[in-house]
């Protein structure tokens, strides 16, 4: 016989075959013995804990029963059709209700045997009963049921069903897979961490999370495998950083000279806080040492991102290098562009705009520049990217709202110099620490923790559409003291032209309130052309308009600091991180700003907690916290190529803790053994040795 082992596939199993392998394949991803053994449990019910009808309270969470199935009928017609039975113990009767495959279930119920049912109990019509519940049949003393204290629980689908492999059917699997592979599982941790952990070892881990023989013994298995889990990802991010250390060779930027000085002394209009000092010290000391950069800058909206990022770029031109910045969309490019003139004056650096609306006459001469080192930085979109873009020198890239780029960009530009310049990388909103901690684990984090004084925080109010002709009122006001207005419609990818219908009959009302010649107003939406979207938001720009239409093509970066009011129409249809960044929009001037959120009057929980959230802080990390907990990380960009999406117990807000902890022995392990050659390491280097090493995308960042 072949060796069995967790890459054999799942057809071997005993009790699956062919077409059953196929079902599992196809519903749940379950290709391998392996695959199975990491498809847990998602509850389990207490074997120990029976209740009798008579003690059942609707509000029970869920209960386990013993009784007899007495007397089945389909009720009811089309929508409303459900199968209903009566089942009795000793001391009552209730009903088993359920709405979906009544034709199957009518077929495999035994009528008169004995189930243990395990539902939540309701009360209909002052009639007890349960919806949708599990039964299994009453085996006394048989080894499945009878022996288990916490019986697994997996999760089924309804084909999965049809090949009889419901909970039970998975559960009797997962029982074979161990009776066949338990006992040559191995450990995959070193064993000083199993110990300076408290960790129960692997093996008996992976039994225990299947079958556990008591709660406590579950809480250790749970913990051992989320260690795992977040000990991996730590492991392999945490490699490709000393990788990229140690392999790429960085320019150096050791002196800091006339042109950052000049800026610093005699062109900066505000003094730094002390958390943008503390960051360009962080970027001054890496990119002295001869290593290649690769910083992850996060800082609140209206931190003051950009002037570090253009301080950095001043360092790159004192060293003879050139630096480019790339922003994720035309109108951010520009503004840029534009506030990095204003800051620079004629005189310290040449900086050139390079967009996909570029005209080609200026194209060539940008180009040239480029090539011939005259150009000192460049600001573009992606138009930067292109093959046909080559710099003399490029020392420094600096990626602003860094989630709008794919990882392939990014590659691309770090071959544009034949030693990759320095990557700087800029978040457009806070990240919450355990995430960036498992996102950008390969990246340094430098935070922005201040905002520049003097800052006024925003006031946020919610309104529904009965206040409308308040905020109208309110707008006004804040016109007539000299003020600016923007009003944000939403936008939804499937149907701008249901956007646009909102925007337009937005602004119907609003004409109407705001008539012309007092009230000019400008309009940016993302279908309209290039030009027009510019000459609009520059009206604004330049104060000649009091008041800005737009969809969300504003969202991020553009900076007039006279605008003091945000107002967010259909604010329930916006992600909280959006809303905080529309928000960032105002605020950034001396002036007390505000930000109203207007909404329909029916909200979902999801809704009115993100609003809530809100009005409560201007804090965007906290926002960022509550967005986690709300989302998860799947719906947050760049979780798709981080591995975070694989976790399958941990979970990044709740398991913060663990994580630290996991990332801290990582890292005490790499200081001491950075290639894994002690002997004490030797599962770690098998772990390299097994999964593909190959070197990914991810190093890259
Ligand atoms: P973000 O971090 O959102 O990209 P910006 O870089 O656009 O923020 O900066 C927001 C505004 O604050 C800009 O008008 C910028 O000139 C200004 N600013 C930046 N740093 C300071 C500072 N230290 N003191 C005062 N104003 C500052
Ligand atoms: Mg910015």
């Amino acid at each position: 016989m072949t060796q069995l082992s967790t890459i054999t596939p799942i057809e071997y199993l005993k009790g699956v075959g062919p077409s059953r392998a196929e079902v599992l394949k196809s519903e749940l991803d379950i290709h391998t013995f392996g695959n199975l053994l990491n498809y847990y449990p998602f509850r389990y019910i207490d074997r120990t804990r029976f209740h009798k009808i008579r003690q059942l309270h609707p509000d029970m969470p869920a209960a386990q029963v013993i009784g007899r199935l007495m007397h089945m009928e389909e009720l009811g017609e089309r929508r409303s059709k459900r199968l209903v039975a009566h089942f009795r113990d000793d001391t009552g009767i209730m009903e088993l209700v359920w709405f979906q495959s009544t034709v199957w279930l009518k077929k495999s119920l035994k009528l008169g045997a004995v189930y243990v049912v395990y539902g939540k109990p309701s009360l209909f019509n002052d009639q007890l009963s349960m919806t949708h519940p599990e039964m299994e049949l009453y085996q006394p003393g048989a080894k499945q049921a009878g022996n288990m204290s916490l019986q697994p629980v997996y999760s089924s689908t309804e084909k999965l069903k049809k090949f009889t492999l419901d909970s039970r059917g998975i559960q009797k699997l997962a029982l074979t897979l161990l009776e066949t592979i338990a006992h040559q599982l191995e450990e995959d941790l070193p064993d000083y961490l199993l110990q300076s952990h408290g960790l129960m070892p692997l093996p008996k881990a992976l039994v225990a999370i299947h079958f556990p023989k008591n709660q406590q013994e579950l809480s250790q298995a749970i913990h051992r495998l989320k260690f795992n889990e977040l000990f991996f990802v730590q492991l392999k991010l945490l490699k490709n950083k000393l990788l990229n250390t140690q392999k790429f060779k960085g320019h150096r930027f050791d002196t800091v000279g006339k042109r950052f000085h000049t800026f610093y002394h005699e062109q900066l209009p505000f003094s730094l806080t002390d958390a943008q000092k503390r960051v360009i010290k962080e970027i001054r000391k890496d990119t002295a040492t001869g290593a290649q950069l690769n910083r992850l800058v996060q800082g609140d909206v209206g931190s003051g991102k950009t002037v570090v990022a253009l301080m950095s770029m001043l360092l790159a031109a004192d060293n003879g290098f050139q630096a480019c910045l790339m922003a994720p969309t035309e109108i951010l490019a520009q503004q840029h562009h534009h506030s990095i003139r204003k800051l620079l004056g004629n005189k310290i650096a040449a900086v050139q705009l390079l967009t996909g609306s570029t005209p080609k006459k200026d194209r060539r001469i940008i180009h040239t520049q480029l090539e011939d080192g005259t150009l000192d930085i460049l600001v573009g979109t992606h138009a930067l990217i292109e093959d046909t873009v080559r710099f003399k020198n490029l020392g420094l890239v600096v990626i602003d709202e860094q989630h709008r780029f794919g990882v392939e960009q990014r590659a691309k530009l770090w071959r544009k110099n034949s030693t990759p310049p320095h990557m700087l990388v800029m978040t457009a909103t806070p990240i919450p620490r355990t995430l960036a901690m498992t996102l950008y684990g390969d990246l340094d984090i430098s935070v922005i923790d201040e905002l520049p004084a003097g800052r006024k925080p925003i006031k946020t109010l919610h309104l529904y559409e009965s206040s409308r002709l308040r905020m109208f009122g309110f707008m006004k006001e804040e016109i007539a003291k000299g003020r600016q207005v923007y009003i944000v419609y939403p936008l939804i990818k499937e149907s701008e032209k249901m956007d646009l219908l909102y925007l337009e009959a937005g602004l119907e009302t609003l004409r109407n309130e705001f008539p012309l010649p007092r009230y000019p107003i400008s309009i940016v939406h993302g279908k309209m052309p290039v030009k027009d979207k510019e000459f609009e938001m520059q009206r604004f720009v330049k104060g000649e308009t009091p008041i800005m239409v737009a969809t969300t093509v504003i969202e991020v970066g553009v900076d007039v600091p006279n605008a003091t009011v945000m107002i967010i129409e259909n604010a329930e249809r916006f992600g909280l991180s959006q809303l905080h960044q529309l928000r960032g929009r105002v605020g950034r001037g001396a002036e007390q700003s505000y930000c109203i959120l207007m909404s329909g009057d029916k909200l979902s929980k999801e809704s009115k907690l993100r609003l809530e959230t809100m009005v409560r802080t201007n804090d965007g990390f906290e926002i960022a916290e509550v967005d986690l907990q709300l989302r998860g990380p799947g719906d947050i960009a760049g979780t798709q190529q981080s591995g975070v999406l694989d976790l399958k117990l941990a979970d990044l807000t709740a398991d913060h803790a663990l994580l630290a902890e996991a990332r801290g022995s990582v890292i005490r392990i790499f200081n001491e053994d950075p290639r894994l050659t002690k002997p004490e390491n030797a599962r770690l280097r098998a772990y390299f040795a097994k999964s593909d090493a190959g070197i990914g995308w991810e190093k890259i960042s």
